[in-house]
Protein backbone atom coordinates (compact mmCIF):
# COMPACT_ATOMS: atom_id res chain seq x y z
CA UNK A 1 0.00 0.00 0.00
CA UNK A 2 2.60 2.41 1.45
CA UNK A 3 5.14 1.41 -1.89
CA UNK A 4 2.10 2.01 -4.28
CA UNK A 5 1.47 5.48 -2.54
CA UNK A 6 4.96 6.66 -3.19
CA UNK A 7 4.68 5.01 -6.93
CA UNK A 8 1.88 7.41 -7.24
CA UNK A 9 2.78 10.19 -5.55
CA UNK A 10 6.50 10.21 -7.37
CA UNK A 11 4.28 9.42 -10.43
CA UNK A 12 2.31 12.85 -9.91
CA UNK A 13 5.20 14.82 -8.90
CA UNK A 14 6.81 13.62 -11.92
CA UNK A 15 4.39 14.91 -14.18
CA UNK A 16 4.16 17.89 -12.35
CA UNK A 17 7.57 18.94 -12.56
CA UNK A 18 7.47 18.66 -16.15
CA UNK A 19 4.49 20.92 -16.50
CA UNK A 20 6.47 23.30 -14.37
CA UNK A 21 9.05 23.03 -16.52
CA UNK A 22 7.08 23.35 -19.78
CA UNK A 23 5.12 26.46 -18.27
CA UNK A 24 8.56 28.06 -17.76
CA UNK A 25 9.90 27.90 -21.08
CA UNK A 26 6.40 29.34 -22.47
CA UNK A 27 6.64 32.11 -20.21
CA UNK A 28 10.94 32.89 -20.37
CA UNK A 29 9.36 32.39 -24.50
CA UNK A 30 6.84 35.28 -24.19
CA UNK A 31 8.96 37.40 -21.89
CA UNK A 32 11.70 37.66 -24.56
CA UNK A 33 9.12 38.68 -26.88
CA UNK A 34 6.98 41.53 -25.16
CA UNK A 35 8.32 44.31 -22.89
CA UNK A 36 7.92 42.94 -19.32
CA UNK A 37 5.23 45.62 -17.92
CA UNK A 38 2.88 45.13 -20.76
CA UNK A 39 3.38 41.26 -20.22
CA UNK A 40 2.59 42.21 -16.12
CA UNK A 41 -0.69 44.00 -17.30
CA UNK A 42 -1.91 41.50 -19.77
CA UNK A 43 -1.85 38.92 -17.52
CA UNK A 44 -3.48 40.71 -14.98
CA UNK A 45 -6.07 41.70 -17.31
CA UNK A 46 -6.35 38.40 -18.69
CA UNK A 47 -6.84 36.54 -15.66
CA UNK A 48 -8.93 39.29 -14.31
CA UNK A 49 -10.66 38.92 -17.45
CA UNK A 50 -11.89 35.52 -17.37
CA UNK A 51 -12.28 34.85 -13.73
CA UNK A 52 -13.68 38.30 -12.39
CA UNK A 53 -16.34 38.13 -15.96
CA UNK A 54 -14.67 42.01 -16.36
CA UNK A 55 -15.02 40.49 -20.01
CA UNK A 56 -15.94 42.76 -22.54
CA UNK A 57 -14.10 43.35 -25.50
CA UNK A 58 -12.40 39.57 -24.67
CA UNK A 59 -10.14 38.32 -27.22
CA UNK A 60 -11.47 34.88 -27.92
CA UNK A 61 -14.55 32.75 -28.54
CA UNK A 62 -15.72 29.64 -29.08
CA UNK A 63 -16.08 29.82 -32.70
CA UNK A 64 -11.96 29.09 -33.74
CA UNK A 65 -10.58 27.40 -30.21
CA UNK A 66 -7.74 26.04 -32.49
CA UNK A 67 -7.00 29.32 -32.74
CA UNK A 68 -6.16 30.56 -28.88
CA UNK A 69 -2.68 29.29 -28.87
CA UNK A 70 -1.47 31.81 -31.02
CA UNK A 71 -2.53 34.23 -28.16
CA UNK A 72 -2.19 32.49 -25.25
CA UNK A 73 0.75 29.76 -25.76
CA UNK A 74 -0.26 27.25 -22.97
CA UNK A 75 -3.09 26.60 -25.08
CA UNK A 76 -1.02 24.32 -27.81
CA UNK A 77 0.94 22.55 -24.51
CA UNK A 78 0.78 19.32 -23.82
CA UNK A 79 -1.48 18.51 -20.51
CA UNK A 80 -4.40 20.69 -22.02
CA UNK A 81 -8.10 19.71 -21.26
CA UNK A 82 -10.55 18.75 -21.50
CA UNK A 83 -10.29 14.97 -22.75
CA UNK A 84 -11.93 12.43 -23.86
CA UNK A 85 -12.30 9.44 -20.99
CA UNK A 86 -11.53 5.84 -22.27
CA UNK A 87 -13.06 3.70 -19.37
CA UNK A 88 -11.37 0.98 -20.36
CA UNK A 89 -7.59 2.51 -20.51
CA UNK A 90 -8.52 4.35 -16.98
CA UNK A 91 -6.52 2.87 -14.60
CA UNK A 92 -7.20 1.71 -11.08
CA UNK A 93 -5.75 2.71 -8.31
CA UNK A 94 -6.52 1.54 -4.50
CA UNK A 95 -5.72 4.99 -3.11
CA UNK A 96 -8.14 6.99 -4.44
CA UNK A 97 -11.39 7.30 -2.18
CA UNK A 98 -14.94 8.24 -2.33
CA UNK A 99 -16.22 11.18 -2.34
CA UNK A 100 -19.05 11.45 -0.16
CA UNK A 101 -21.98 14.30 -0.14
CA UNK A 102 -21.62 15.94 3.02
CA UNK A 103 -18.19 17.20 1.66
CA UNK A 104 -20.69 19.88 -0.57
CA UNK A 105 -23.38 20.24 2.23
CA UNK A 106 -21.43 22.86 3.46
CA UNK A 107 -22.96 26.42 3.10
CA UNK A 108 -20.46 29.10 1.74
CA UNK A 109 -21.37 32.35 3.51
CA UNK A 110 -21.77 34.15 -0.29
CA UNK A 111 -22.56 33.73 -3.45
CA UNK A 112 -23.01 35.97 -6.91
CA UNK A 113 -24.21 35.17 -9.65
CA UNK A 114 -23.00 36.17 -12.67
CA UNK A 115 -22.92 36.38 -16.36
CA UNK A 116 -19.54 36.47 -17.56
CA UNK A 117 -19.61 36.57 -21.63
CA UNK A 118 -18.59 33.02 -21.68
CA UNK A 119 -20.54 31.03 -18.72
CA UNK A 120 -22.65 31.52 -16.17
CA UNK A 121 -20.86 31.43 -13.02
CA UNK A 122 -21.55 31.23 -9.01
CA UNK A 123 -18.59 32.85 -7.02
CA UNK A 124 -18.11 31.57 -3.47
CA UNK A 125 -16.81 33.29 -0.11
CA UNK A 126 -16.59 30.65 2.62
CA UNK A 127 -16.51 27.84 -0.23
CA UNK A 128 -15.75 24.11 1.14
CA UNK A 129 -12.65 22.74 1.71
CA UNK A 130 -10.94 19.69 0.47
CA UNK A 131 -8.08 19.16 3.04
CA UNK A 132 -5.38 16.34 1.42
CA UNK A 133 -7.62 13.86 0.67
CA UNK A 134 -8.41 11.53 -2.25
CA UNK A 135 -4.37 12.22 -3.92
CA UNK A 136 -5.52 15.70 -3.57
CA UNK A 137 -2.09 16.60 -1.60
CA UNK A 138 -2.76 20.35 -0.27
CA UNK A 139 -5.74 21.92 1.03
CA UNK A 140 -7.88 23.02 -1.60
CA UNK A 141 -10.68 25.75 -1.26
CA UNK A 142 -13.71 26.33 -3.17
CA UNK A 143 -14.09 29.26 -5.11
CA UNK A 144 -16.58 29.64 -8.09
CA UNK A 145 -18.47 27.10 -10.03
CA UNK A 146 -19.29 28.02 -13.56
CA UNK A 147 -21.64 25.57 -16.18
CA UNK A 148 -21.18 25.36 -20.35
CA UNK A 149 -24.05 23.91 -21.65
CA UNK A 150 -25.43 23.14 -25.55
CA UNK A 151 -27.27 24.19 -27.76
CA UNK A 152 -30.85 23.09 -28.04
CA UNK A 153 -31.00 19.65 -26.32
CA UNK A 154 -27.44 19.08 -28.06
CA UNK A 155 -24.16 17.89 -26.64
CA UNK A 156 -22.15 20.74 -24.78
CA UNK A 157 -20.01 18.86 -21.63
CA UNK A 158 -16.22 19.59 -22.09
CA UNK A 159 -14.83 16.27 -21.05
CA UNK A 160 -16.61 13.09 -23.25
CA UNK A 161 -16.91 9.51 -21.70
CA UNK A 162 -15.43 6.63 -24.13
CA UNK A 163 -16.71 9.30 -26.71
CA UNK A 164 -20.26 10.26 -25.39
CA UNK A 165 -20.85 13.94 -24.75
CA UNK A 166 -23.39 15.12 -23.13
CA UNK A 167 -26.30 17.87 -22.35
CA UNK A 168 -23.51 19.78 -19.78
CA UNK A 169 -21.44 20.25 -17.25
CA UNK A 170 -20.67 21.43 -14.10
CA UNK A 171 -16.88 22.96 -12.80
CA UNK A 172 -16.46 23.35 -9.12
CA UNK A 173 -13.29 25.39 -8.79
CA UNK A 174 -10.82 25.16 -5.92
CA UNK A 175 -7.79 26.46 -5.66
CA UNK A 176 -4.32 25.23 -3.50
CA UNK A 177 -4.51 27.24 -0.47
CA UNK A 178 -0.81 27.08 -0.50
CA UNK A 179 -0.77 29.94 -2.35
CA UNK A 180 -1.63 33.13 -0.92
CA UNK A 181 -4.88 33.44 -3.55
CA UNK A 182 -6.62 32.30 -6.18
CA UNK A 183 -4.96 34.30 -8.56
CA UNK A 184 -1.39 33.55 -7.63
CA UNK A 185 -2.82 29.32 -7.90
CA UNK A 186 -4.23 29.71 -11.36
CA UNK A 187 -0.74 29.34 -13.68
CA UNK A 188 0.95 27.24 -11.18
CA UNK A 189 0.90 23.44 -11.82
CA UNK A 190 -0.61 22.10 -8.88
CA UNK A 191 -2.45 25.29 -8.13
CA UNK A 192 -5.95 24.12 -8.98
CA UNK A 193 -8.18 21.28 -8.64
CA UNK A 194 -11.80 20.90 -10.31
CA UNK A 195 -14.53 18.74 -9.80
CA UNK A 196 -16.50 18.13 -12.89
CA UNK A 197 -20.10 17.10 -13.20
CA UNK A 198 -21.74 15.92 -16.30
CA UNK A 199 -25.09 16.60 -16.73
CA UNK A 200 -28.13 14.89 -18.70
CA UNK A 201 -30.33 17.86 -19.48
CA UNK A 202 -33.60 15.82 -20.40
CA UNK A 203 -34.65 14.63 -17.37
CA UNK A 204 -38.11 13.84 -16.25
CA UNK A 205 -38.16 16.11 -13.00
CA UNK A 206 -36.80 19.29 -12.10
CA UNK A 207 -33.43 19.85 -9.86
CA UNK A 208 -34.57 21.99 -6.83
CA UNK A 209 -30.89 23.12 -6.62
CA UNK A 210 -30.76 24.27 -10.19
CA UNK A 211 -33.80 25.89 -10.07
CA UNK A 212 -31.63 28.43 -7.34
CA UNK A 213 -30.28 29.57 -10.81
CA UNK A 214 -32.61 29.00 -13.54
CA UNK A 215 -35.19 31.25 -11.52
CA UNK A 216 -32.65 33.79 -11.05
CA UNK A 217 -32.08 33.42 -14.85
CA UNK A 218 -35.28 33.40 -15.59
CA UNK A 219 -36.25 36.37 -13.83
CA UNK A 220 -33.71 38.66 -15.86
CA UNK A 221 -30.86 38.40 -13.45
CA UNK A 222 -27.22 37.68 -15.15
CA UNK A 223 -28.80 37.43 -18.53
CA UNK A 224 -26.39 39.85 -19.90
CA UNK A 225 -22.38 39.64 -20.14
CA UNK A 226 -21.06 41.69 -16.67
CA UNK A 227 -24.57 41.29 -15.13
CA UNK A 228 -24.65 39.93 -11.40
CA UNK A 229 -26.70 39.23 -8.60
CA UNK A 230 -26.48 38.36 -4.91
CA UNK A 231 -28.56 34.77 -4.52
CA UNK A 232 -29.15 32.84 -1.10
CA UNK A 233 -26.12 30.12 -0.17
CA UNK A 234 -27.25 26.87 -0.52
CA UNK A 235 -25.03 24.32 -0.22
CA UNK A 236 -23.45 22.82 -3.84
CA UNK A 237 -24.96 19.92 -2.87
CA UNK A 238 -28.60 20.79 -3.23
CA UNK A 239 -27.20 20.33 -7.32
CA UNK A 240 -26.03 16.92 -6.67
CA UNK A 241 -29.69 15.34 -6.65
CA UNK A 242 -29.98 11.72 -8.08
CA UNK A 243 -26.45 12.05 -7.97
CA UNK A 244 -24.07 9.20 -6.85
CA UNK A 245 -20.82 10.54 -6.31
CA UNK A 246 -19.31 6.77 -6.14
CA UNK A 247 -17.17 6.46 -9.35
CA UNK A 248 -15.08 9.22 -10.68
CA UNK A 249 -11.54 9.84 -13.08
CA UNK A 250 -8.38 11.75 -12.28
CA UNK A 251 -5.90 13.19 -14.32
CA UNK A 252 -4.33 16.22 -14.53
CA UNK A 253 -5.02 18.60 -17.41
CA UNK A 254 -5.66 22.67 -17.60
CA UNK A 255 -7.81 25.66 -17.67
CA UNK A 256 -10.23 24.96 -20.48
CA UNK A 257 -10.02 28.37 -21.56
CA UNK A 258 -7.65 30.84 -22.52
CA UNK A 259 -5.01 31.47 -21.14
CA UNK A 260 -5.42 27.33 -20.54
CA UNK A 261 -2.56 27.14 -17.38
CA UNK A 262 -1.67 23.87 -17.17
CA UNK A 263 -2.58 23.69 -13.39
CA UNK A 264 -5.52 21.80 -12.40
CA UNK A 265 -5.72 18.13 -11.20
CA UNK A 266 -9.14 17.22 -12.82
CA UNK A 267 -11.81 15.20 -11.09
CA UNK A 268 -14.30 13.72 -13.42
CA UNK A 269 -17.87 12.16 -11.79
CA UNK A 270 -19.23 9.28 -13.75
CA UNK A 271 -22.79 9.70 -12.72
CA UNK A 272 -23.95 13.14 -14.10
CA UNK A 273 -26.37 15.96 -12.24
CA UNK A 274 -29.74 15.44 -13.67
CA UNK A 275 -31.86 18.63 -14.74
CA UNK A 276 -35.18 19.07 -16.47
CA UNK A 277 -35.71 20.33 -19.91
CA UNK A 278 -37.40 23.59 -18.89
CA UNK A 279 -34.35 23.97 -16.61
CA UNK A 280 -31.97 23.50 -19.60
CA UNK A 281 -33.45 25.78 -21.57
CA UNK A 282 -33.41 28.65 -19.37
CA UNK A 283 -29.71 28.55 -20.81
CA UNK A 284 -30.11 27.69 -24.19
CA UNK A 285 -32.53 30.16 -24.37
CA UNK A 286 -32.66 33.20 -22.28
CA UNK A 287 -28.81 33.71 -21.38
CA UNK A 288 -26.93 36.36 -24.09
CA UNK A 289 -22.84 37.02 -24.45
CA UNK A 290 -23.12 40.07 -24.97
CA UNK A 291 -23.99 43.26 -22.69
CA UNK A 292 -27.44 44.18 -22.40
CA UNK A 293 -28.44 46.47 -24.94
CA UNK A 294 -25.76 45.27 -27.28
CA UNK A 295 -26.60 42.85 -30.12
CA UNK A 296 -27.50 39.60 -28.31
CA UNK A 297 -25.85 36.53 -29.51
CA UNK A 298 -27.15 33.49 -27.59
CA UNK A 299 -24.54 31.30 -25.07
CA UNK A 300 -24.29 28.07 -25.92
CA UNK A 301 -21.71 25.54 -27.09
CA UNK A 302 -19.12 27.11 -24.93
CA UNK A 303 -17.10 23.90 -24.97
CA UNK A 304 -13.70 23.29 -25.78
CA UNK A 305 -12.83 20.22 -28.22
CA UNK A 306 -11.28 17.50 -26.62
CA UNK A 307 -7.29 17.61 -26.26
CA UNK A 308 -4.70 14.82 -27.00
CA UNK A 309 -3.75 12.82 -23.97
CA UNK A 310 -0.14 12.86 -24.92
CA UNK A 311 0.66 10.12 -23.20
CA UNK A 312 -1.45 10.98 -19.62
CA UNK A 313 -2.55 8.40 -17.23
CA UNK A 314 -6.20 8.77 -16.61
CA UNK A 315 -6.99 7.23 -13.01
CA UNK A 316 -9.84 5.74 -11.98
CA UNK A 317 -10.72 4.68 -8.35
CA UNK A 318 -10.65 0.91 -7.82
CA UNK A 319 -13.90 -1.38 -8.10
CA UNK A 320 -13.78 -3.21 -5.13
CA UNK A 321 -13.82 0.16 -3.41
CA UNK A 322 -17.32 1.37 -5.03
CA UNK A 323 -19.13 -1.49 -2.92
CA UNK A 324 -17.76 -0.48 0.27
CA UNK A 325 -21.66 0.89 1.13
CA UNK A 326 -21.68 4.32 2.53
CA UNK A 327 -24.99 5.56 3.84
CA UNK A 328 -23.87 9.30 3.52
CA UNK A 329 -24.02 8.86 -0.69
ZN1 LIG B 1 -15.27 25.20 -17.00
Amino acid sequence: MDAQNNEYQMHLRAVINESIATNRDILNTAYRHIEKPVMIIGFCLSVLCFFTGLTAGSSWNYSSPESWSRKYPACGGRRQSPINIDTSEAESTWLLERFTKSLFSEEPENMTLKNNGHSIQVDLTGGFVIDNMRLLFDRYKAVQFHVHWAKSNGKGSEHTINDKRYWGELHIVLYNTDYEDFESAVSKSDGLAVLAFFIYGDFSFKNSGFDKITEEISDGNAKYEGESVEISPFAIDDLLQYTFLKSYYRYLGSLTTPPCYESVTWTVFEDPIYISRSQARVFEEIVYENERGHHHEHLYNNYRPVQPLNGRTVYTIDSSRLYNFDYDD
